[in-house]
């Protein structure tokens, strides 16, 4: 009789083994890491099919659209291929919708939105034309149809990530960015949902939609530029962790990761659920997300 090996457990990515320990230690944040780990696995299933785009990008219309502060990522630019989006847009709403996020008359009109080629394809381009702003600059936020379902905007967001990570990723890797000095996002134009400040001080802002990252003034708020420290006010974790950054003009907040206090880098899918209670704490102090 042959033993048969025993197998190796594969190991759970750094992110996923944080949230598994989150999970223990908060019980109270079980459902929203559940939620965050189907996303992360999902999204990472979907990116790892998604190639790394050459995106040409002639120097000076980037000169051009950065002084205009107009972002780099065309929607032509997303290695988008419509059968693996419309899967993720059908995996995202389901996620959203089995952890109570999304209502069941919504989730309903989304996915039939996602069945629809004809009417899936131009919303997602409309839309992602009318948010980045690449040609129109910033000042357009028009967004998803007035008659949308709710959740929509989350949905589209969620499962376009994979495939516009990977042009944020690209162009990370070819681009000198340090001369953008916006609160919003040069790849897709999309607004600061988390920040890093690094071990020299400096405070990086990462994009809400393709997670991208871009250096931006320590204490003046992204949202509406107020730069007056007199009116930001900032509060941190006992442990040093994590701060808020809210702005007492537009009354708008930011979390951020120390990592001048910590012993890993930062892991947004991880610390955008860890300090979920601090979203409870800038709340109820009559800030908004
Ligand atoms: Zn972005
Ligand atoms: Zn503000």
């Amino acid at each position: 009789m042959t033993e048969r090996p025993a197998r190796v457990p594969r190991a759970d990515p750094r992110d996923v083994a944080e949230l598994k320990r989150i999970k223990t230690a908060q019980p109270e944040l079980a459902s929203a890491v559940d939620m965050q780990l189907a996303l992360v696995e999902m999204q990472r299933r979907v990116q790892g099919r998604v190639p790394l785009p050459w995106i040409q990008v002639d120097p000076q219309w980037l000169q051009a659209q950065q002084s205009a502060g107009r972002p780099l990522v065309r929607f032509r630019d997303i290695p988008l291929e419509w059968s693996d989006f419309r899967l993720t847009f059908r995996q995202t709403a389901d996620i959203l919708h089995r952890f109570e996020a999304l209502e069941r008359a919504d989730y309903n009109r989304i996915v039939a939105i996602g069945r629809d080629g004809n009417a899936l394809e131009p919303l997602v381009i409309a839309w992602y034309d009318a948010t980045a702003g690449v040609d129109a600059g910033p000042e357009n936020k028009a967004k998803t149809p007035p008659d949308a379902p709710a959740g929509l905007d989350q949905v589209l967001v969620l499962a376009l990530r994979p495939f516009l990570a990977r042009c944020a990723e690209a162009l990370t890797q070819r681009l000198d960015l340090s001369a953008w000095k916006h609160g919003h996002c040069p790849f897709c134009g999309w607004e600061p949902d988390f920040a890093v400040i690094t071990p020299s001080a400096e405070r990086r802002l990462i994009c809400g939609r393709c997670t991208g990252q871009w250096s931006f003034a320590p204490l003046t708020c992204p949202f509406c530029a107020n730069d007056d420290r007199a009116l930001i006010t900032s509060f941190a974790t006992r442990d040093g962790l994590y701060r808020v950054y809210a702005c007492d003009v537009c009354r708008r907040y930011l979390k951020a990761y120390d990592a001048r206090s910590a012993s890993r880098p930062i892991m947004v899918a991880v610390d955008s659920i860890a300090t979920l209670p601090l979203d409870a704490a800038a709340i109820q102090r009559g800030y908004v997300g």
